[in-house]
């Protein structure tokens, strides 16, 4: 719910910018790691747009897989079954590049 509703606030701040009145489409793009259940995302942003210029819109959602950083070797993996393990130098000392993100890529108007 509350994610659902920082891509409501996201997107009609950005319509706003643009001098929209209604958003047809918000592409989001969601880290891995934020344990999106897309379908029940949808649903909630159906119910938080209502009554705001994003109500109706299409939500389309990207999910970025979880990356960690080796801070040793530098590697960038994909973090699978959260094994923050470097997989070329078996590093334990990971630093997380992306998977956590929240992010409203761009929004289509009318
Ligand atoms: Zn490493």
């Amino acid at each position: 719910m509350a994610i659902a509703r920082s891509i409501v606030e996201l997107a009609v701040a950005a319509a706003e910018k643009e001098g929209a009145t209604r958003i047809v489409k918000v592409n989001v793009l969601a880290g891995e790691l934020r344990g999106i259940i897309p379908a029940q995302l949808i649903m909630c942003f159906g119910l938080m747009s209502e009554n705001t210029p994003a109500s109706g819109a299409h939500l389309s959602l990207r999910i970025t897989p979880l990356v960690g950083r080796c801070m040793k070797c530098e590697e960038d993996f994909t973090v699978k079954d959260s094994r923050f393990t470097c997989p070329r130098c078996q590093g334990q000392d990971v630093q997380m590049v992306s998977g956590t993100e929240l992010r409203v890529v761009d929004i289509d108007v009318e």
